[in-house]
């Protein structure tokens, strides 16, 4: 007789550096994420009815209280996401102003406003509105366990929603602090819900009828979440990963250039979406540029302790991954000229930076999410956009120019670009983050951010009774005639 496991009801989230256990939390199975979706519908309308005034109350009222918290937070981060105190701080301040923003903006961006109603309709006023989807839900991933959800949960709740959110299995414990602190703001009703568990977790919440799923992950996960939602044409944001390429053109800053590429490539051990993972440096100032990333990424040192420059590798599954892009690397005929393949001893790993890789190679190729940077040497700009652009991913870019900065970013096919420095559009709020192709759809953030989690509703009304009624079969004889007329002179010449 085959005696099978019960699968668990419960898993710990991990400190990632020591292993030790942070907090246990449930396997929320597909009934109970039905039930959080059920209890969330009714605190939807209520949410809803509060307004965009009693809403921006309460949320900046929860501004506030994640920010007088700080240090409380920070810690949590650093423990349960393993990043340094410092790096936690930061995101905590991006994630801060995109709530503050969002909560502010909501009125003018979704509110109803009045649109000209154009020719045809010129006896009639238009205008036109957002309404919230109800309940939102959203899935989050574990490397800014703050500011990536909140990039939606911000922008879902000023919009008027409730939210339903599942966070990382390797993040549970920052997930429920932000619930339990929105809770304090606003106890009356569950409007921002915590569901934990795994892959199959977020699947249910896929399908427990939420009016729209925003997903941040992985594209290979992302495509199974629309695959999940696409039955009962469930509305999704798709924010994926991302193989962002920092340009350094001849009339480049090359010290500001290296200290972006050592930055934007090797913080939060790289386990950022639109982290600097491939450099392309024209000729002219390659040298310079290499001997510039040598010196400074040989500064830089992961570990646990205090003065660590970034933590471990928060999935023990990335590691190995890392680990066959570097050794694949060097396979195909790269140099590494910091590190190499010893410098991965999970759960840490050394900065790497490696030259002369093949463009086919994975580590160019594949988003590494791992303190590794590739800096290829390119003949010209031109050279550099073209290579830049050859990536199945488009999610940001940076570009290093003192005179060229904008007619290089207004040729790089990705969602967000940064001209002298690297991934400063994630900090600003009014500005749409998200990219295209493998890197997903859908922007979070600004106003398009806000419209993602509103239904626009476009209404007419009949100010006076027209000249010539043509929506009705009684219209006069001539209306035939009239309107061809009309057409003709206002649009038949070439202008
Ligand atoms: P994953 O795709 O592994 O997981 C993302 C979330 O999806 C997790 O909560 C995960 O749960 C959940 N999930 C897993 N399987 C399913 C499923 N079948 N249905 C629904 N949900 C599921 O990504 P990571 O957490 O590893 O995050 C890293 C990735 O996120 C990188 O690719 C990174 O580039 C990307 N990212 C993109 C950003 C952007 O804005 N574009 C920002 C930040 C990160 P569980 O953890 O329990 O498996």
């Amino acid at each position: 007789m085959t005696v099978t496991a019960a699968p668990p009801t419960t898993f710990d989230s991990l400190d990632p550096a020591t292993g030790s256990v942070v907090a246990a939390f449930p396997v929320d199975t597909s009934e109970d994420v039905a039930a959080a979706v059920e209890r969330a519908r009714p605190a939807a309308d209520w949410w809803r009815d509060l307004g965009f005034d009693g809403r921006k109350k309460r949320l900046r009222a929860w501004r506030s209280i994640i920010a007088s918290r700080l240090d409380e937070f920070a810690e949590l981060i650093h423990r349960e996401n393993g990043k340094p105190i410092f790096d936690a701080i930061g995101e905590l301040s991006i994630a801060i102003e995109h709530l503050d923003w969002a909560s502010g903006a909501a009125a003018k961006v979704l509110g109803r406003r009045r649109v000209g109603s154009g020719l045809l309709a010129m006896n009639q006023s238009a205008s036109i509105e957002y309404l919230p989807y109800g309940v939102v839900g959203v899935i989050g991933p574990w490397n800014y366990p703050v500011h990536t959800p909140m990039g939606s949960i911000s922008y879902a709740l000023a919009a008027g929603n409730a939210v339903v959110f599942k966070p990382s299995e390797f993040t549970p414990a920052i997930g429920k602090w932000l619930v339990d602190t929105f809770a304090e703001v606003v106890p009356e009703q569950p409007v921002f819900q915590l569901v934990t568990g795994f892959g199959a977790t977020g699947n249910a919440l896929c399908t427990a009828g939420v009016g729209k799923l925003a997903f941040t992950g992985s594209t290979a996960t992302g495509k199974k979440v629309m695959a999940a939602c696409a039955p009962t044409l469930t509305p999704v944001v798709i924010e994926c990963g991302g193989k962002d390429a920092l340009i350094v053109a001849a009339d480049a800053d090359v010290g500001a250039a290296v200290d972006a590429a050592v930055w934007g490539g090797l913080s939060n051990a790289g386990q950022t979406c639109a982290g600097v993972e491939r450099v392309y440096a024209v000729a002219s100032v390659y040298d310079e540029f290499v001997a510039g990333v040598t010196r400074a990424a040989a500064k830089i040192r992961g570990g646990a302790d205090a003065s660590a420059d970034y933590g471990p590798i928060t999935m023990p599954s990335q590691v190995e991954i890392i680990r066959q892009h570097i050794d694949g690397a060097i396979a195909d005929g790269g140099r590494a000229i910091v590190g190499g393949a010893d410098s991965v001893h999970a759960p840490f790993v050394q900065p790497v930076v490696l030259v002369d890789v093949p463009e086919h190679s994975a580590a160019v190729q594949e988003e590494t999410f791992g303190p590794t940077i590739t800096i290829a040497k390119v003949r010209d700009e031109a050279e550099a956009i073209e290579r830049a652009n050859a990536s199945r991913y488009g999610l940001g870019a940076a570009v290093f120019s003192a005179n060229r900065g904008r007619e290089i970013a207004e040729q790089l096919s990705c969602g967000c670009v940064s001209i002298n420095s690297a991934i400063s559009f994630a900090m600003v709020p009014e500005l749409p983050f998200g990219g295209v192709r493998d890197s997903g759809f859908g922007r979070i953030h600004g106003a398009d951010g806000l419209r993602e989690f509103a239904w626009p509703r476009s209404v007419t009304s009949v100010r006076f009774p027209a000249p010539l009624k043509v929506t009705t079969f009684q219209h006069p004889k001539y209306a035939r005639v009239l309107v061809t007329k009309m057409v003709r002179a206002r649009w038949g010449r070439s202008r």
